[in-house]
């Protein structure tokens, strides 16, 4: 039998999917990509074909082998990290899906959410006489860490349930099947033999309760769904079974499993209490990590399930926080009012200049998310004079994100630090990745701001990288030791600001804000 010398990972994402072959230093021997159709029937819908899904991942994990003439023999196992919350129900005995996937992003279902806050939540749920009513929302959220809101599986369920004919009883038989993308493709893998979700992904779909990491029944009892649907909860590593072996000519152990975000966090190795990772792209992605303790944030962040390794071990858990606009705001300094011909030119058009000349930009294009939650604040560009030139307002913008970020990683830390008594990591990183991680001006201002230590590391794949270290973990192909040195820092930016010019820039950013708010 030839050598297992490589680890599998499927990058099932939200506008395409990839499979990356590592080996066993952690090295990307092949890359295959490819894009799938997004279907938008409705303003605000946003759907997907499962098989078109299932297809193109398929594909692209048969040209990662063939580009790199590698056999399903060498490959020790096959890790997967996927985009979030995208709800598919299939058919047990056909495995035909019954709807098209129902998107994260989609917001369908945002009238029911809104009901559901309101008296339809509190009469799904019976309660004894006497009782006071229940808080739907606070029930949510100390069950699940997360807010009620059409982003999570739930209502898409639900939906789904309501809308096919028949589908609700055949959902009670056992008929029919639920799962997030991970759980969609490991059927798809085993030929419909696994029906399985890991932990991480679980978490975003607003039935798990994320303290003792089993479906809840007044949860499935709110959002009326029959728990005859929902896949078996595992862990992010360990050997669930092995794929077809039709597929890559040998069966291949499929033993990682984990939600995009929470796989970029272990690609990261952002592993101890404290430990944080941003992906700058479009917005930005922050997770913080805050072992064993579930955080409750009084704040809007999201608590989550970052990982369980090995169906034996403890969960690590997970304080998430979102911006809505970061590298976009660099687009639109390309696209909108052409101050740039490519985000390239913002590094050095950023360091060109001493400081922004007192000028700050709040893109708040989209509403401003945590912590201030406010879907109706727009944009500002405030202290505007004469000394502001082209490349200043290039800056403000690049700042921007760092701001932000700073802004929602100080209340992480803050909510940590009251949650474990003070104690945190005093050591704590902040690591990067995502397009925008590129710019080092925004590496070294961010590291200033935040007072912290940012670290780039040499490969910035961390969603495929965490999703083959989870597998290659439970198949024995990497320790956990291994894996800490598997993706070193290649860039480190430590803080050089003095503190009372970081306190000038912060008061000046509030200001910003405020007038943002009002
Ligand atoms: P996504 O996965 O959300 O599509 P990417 O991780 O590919 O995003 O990052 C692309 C984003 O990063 C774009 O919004 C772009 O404007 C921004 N970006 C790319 N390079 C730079 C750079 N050197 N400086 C600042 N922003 C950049």
């Amino acid at each position: 039998m030839s050598e297992r010398k490589y680890i599998l990972a499927l990058d099932a994402g939200t506008t395409s999917n990839r499979a990356i072959l590592f080996d066993r230093g952690a090295r990307m021997v092949a890359v295959a990509q490819q894009e799938f159709p997004q279907y938008y029937p409705q303003p605000g819908w946003v759907e997907q074909e499962a098989a078109e899904i299932w297809e193109s991942q398929c594909a692209v994990a048969q040209q990662a082998l063939a580009k790199a003439g590698v056999t399903a023999e060498e490959i020790a196992g096959i890790g997967i990290a996927n985009q979030r919350e995208t709800t598919i129900l299939w058919d047990r005995k056909t495995g035909e899906p019954v709807y098209r996937a129902i998107v994260w992003q989609c917001r369908r279902t945002a009238g029911r959410i809104e009901e559901l806050k309101g008296t339809a939540g509190r009469e799904s749920l019976p309660q004894s006489e006497g009782e006071t009513a229940i808080d739907v929302e606070e029930l949510v959220r100390d069950k699940t860490g997360l807010i009620l809101d059409p982003y999570f599986s739930a209502s898409k369920i639900e939906w789904i349930l309501d809308h096919v004919e028949g589908l609700r009883e055949r959902a009670q038989n056992g008929e029919i099947a639920f799962g997030t993308v991970e759980s969609w493709l490991v059927w798809k893998l085993t030929k419909g033999s696994l029906h399985i979700t890991d932990v991480s992904n679980a978490s975003r779909t607003c039935l798990l309760n994320i303290h003792s990491l089993e479906w809840d029944g007044q949860l499935l009892q709110l959002f009326h769904i029959p728990e005859a649907m929902l896949p078996k909860v595992v862990s992010n590593s360990e050997v669930y079974g092995v794929c077809d072996a039709e597929l890559f000519g040998a069966p291949i152990p499929i033993c990682g499993l984990a939600g995009d975000q929470q796989a970029a966090l272990f690609g990261q190795q952002c592993v101890r209490e404290g430990d944080s990772k941003v992906t700058y792209g479009t917005g930005a992605f922050l997770l913080l990590n805050t072992g064993r303790h579930i955080v409750s944030s009084q704040s809007g962040l999201l608590s989550t399930v970052a990982w369980k390794l090995g169906s034996g071990s403890d969960a690590v858990y997970a304080l998430e926080g979102s911006i809505f606009t970061a590298g976009s705001a660099v687009q639109w300094l390309r696209d909108d009012v052409g101050l740039i011909a490519d985000a390239s030119e913002t590094e050095a058009l950023s360091e060109s200049v001493e400081d922004t000349a007192g000028c700050f930009l709040v893109p708040a294009f989209t509403g401003l998310g945590a912590p201030h939650w406010r879907a109706d604040a727009r944009g500002t560009l405030v202290g505007l004079t004469r000394a502001v030139k082209r490349a200043h307002i290039v800056r403000a913008t690049v700042e921007s994100m760092a701001y932000q970020v700073r802004d929602v990683l100080a209340l992480m830390l803050e909510e940590l630090r009251k949650d474990s008594d003070g104690q945190s990591a005093a050591d704590a990183v902040l690591k990067v990745d995502g397009g925008a991680s590129r710019n080092s001006f925004l590496l070294q201002f961010q590291a200033d701001i935040s007072d912290l230590k940012v670290v780039r590391p040499s490969n910035v794949e961390s969603t495929a990288l965490g999703a083959a270290f989870m597998a290659g973990l439970a198949c024995g192909f990497w320790t956990m030791e291994e894996l800490a040195g598997l993706n070193p820092g290649e860039g480190e930016f430590s803080p050089v600001m003095r503190e009372d010019r970081r306190q000038r820039l912060l008061e000046g950013w509030r200001q910003a804000v405020k007038q943002t708010l009002s």
